[in-house]
């Protein structure tokens, strides 16, 4: 076992597939995928073009890339909208020689992950005032301010997707497009429900990205940019390896917008970003999977996980509670109590990750995600001899 000739202990996460305890598990599938992929090259942009086909079929969309991570994605996005299909804009990123630099932000929507348009050389303008989430109003960003604080400068609208974002994002598009300008989606995470791969590019994203190595099951360093074909063909370009010459190099079909190139740029902002053949394959196989998996299986799936953790724990204060993906929380009586449980969770052996996010209300959350069934009975053990 890889892990115990490096060293290293494994753990048990009921914290969800957090990039931090190193995502969630493969199926054996994929793992087969990547290996087999490994044993021989290929072309890489071949390789991409084939994903481009898998990702159409799962999204409806024109066209789409493996990335390396939905972070990964919306840098890809920010520097697809900002260079278009100039080689030089591409050459230039992060700095942008004329006006269109900026991406407008709903103020509620500001998160750590955004910060991946300023790597791409983008500015952030924010609009709106939350205050409906600050207590003393009712109100978050309004289309007509999204279209007030649009100009010369602007080269899209990003949009984080949530159950709690705000105007909607078919309003949100119209008035971009209505400028011309296209809508960036951050949805690395809204999936499932499964019909989320299409749904925000039914409702007007230029370009959504998403993580590969969340519910997906992909490999944990992937995601996808899906979207309009000149947007993924120049996210692609800025991230592919590009020590080329000019003659010896010819785009696939499935990024023909590439062909209007007036010369090849070089490596580009994305450059940092290169996902493998391993990774390619892995993520295409994963897609499908998630996609053609009925969604009633997958969530009987999760809450037997649950269930098992509830019956072999034996304990009051423990709860389903169903969402996207269904959670067990536990209710510990007070924010020291839960804390100190996810603390002596941790020390045991094999060490449990719970997720504290609600450690305030005195709730320790445990997730499924990444969960097997063994683990689910550890789990319900070890709580069953702690809060006894
Ligand atoms: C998880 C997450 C990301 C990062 O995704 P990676 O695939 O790890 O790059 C970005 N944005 C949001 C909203 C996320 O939840």
């Amino acid at each position: 076992m890889i892990y115990e000739d490096l060293g290293i202990p494994t753990l048990i996460n009921a914290c969800g597939t957090v990039t931090r305890l190193s995502g969630g598990r493969m199926a054996p599938e994929v793992a087969e995928a990547m290996r087999q992929a490994s044993l021989a090259c290929v072309d890489i942009a071949r390789m991409q073009a084939a994903a481009c086909r898998v990702i159409r079929e799962a999204t409806g969309a024109a066209a789409g890339i493996v990335t390396s991570g939905a972070s990964a994605g919306v840098l890809l996005g920010a520097a697809a909208c900002l260079a278009g299909l100039d080689p030089a804009r591409m050459n230039a990123l992060p700095a942008v020689a004329d006006g269109r630099c900026e991406f407008i932000v709903v103020r509620s929507q500001r998160n750590m992950y955004d910060r991946a348009l300023a790597v791409a050389g983008a500015g952030i303008v924010e609009v709106g005032i939350p205050d409906r989430y600050s207590g003393p109003g009712v109100r978050d960003a309004a289309c007509w301010e999204i279209e007030a604080a649009i100009g010369p400068r602007t080269a899209g609208v990003y949009y984080l997707a949530g159950a709690q974002s705000r105007p909607a994002l078919r309003d949100v598009a119209a008035v971009a497009h209505a400028h011309g300008l296209p809508v960036l989606v951050d949805a690395a995470a809204q999936l499932p429900p499964a019909c989320n791969l299409q749904r925000f590019l039914k409702d007007g994203a230029d370009l959504v990205c998403f993580s590969g190595g969340k519910a997906i099951g992909g490999p944990q360093a992937s995601g996808i940019l899906a979207g309009r074909a000149d947007l993924v063909a120049s996210a692609l370009v800025q991230m592919l390896d590009m020590d080329v010459y000019d003659d010896m190099w010819a785009p696939p079909a499935e990024f023909a917008a590439l062909a209007q190139l007036r010369g090849l740029p070089h490596h580009g902002i994305g450059r940092s970003c290169k996902v493998g053949k391993e990774e390619i394959a892995g993520l295409c196989v994963a897609l499908r999977r998630f996609a053609a998996e009925d969604p009633a299986a997958r969530r009987a799936r999760w809450q037997a996980v649950l269930a098992e953790i509830v019956r072999a724990a034996g304990l009051d204060g423990l709860r389903i509670e169903s969402g996207p993906v269904p959670l067990l929380a536990l209710d510990c009586g007070s924010e020291a109590a839960a804390v100190a449980l996810a603390r002596r969770l941790a020390a045991g052996e094999p060490s449990i990750a719970c997720a504290p996010g609600r450690r305030e209300q005195g709730v320790l959350v445990f997730n499924p995600l990444a969960l097997n069934e063994d683990e689910a009975r550890i789990i319900g053990a070890r709580l069953k001899e702690l809060v006894a």
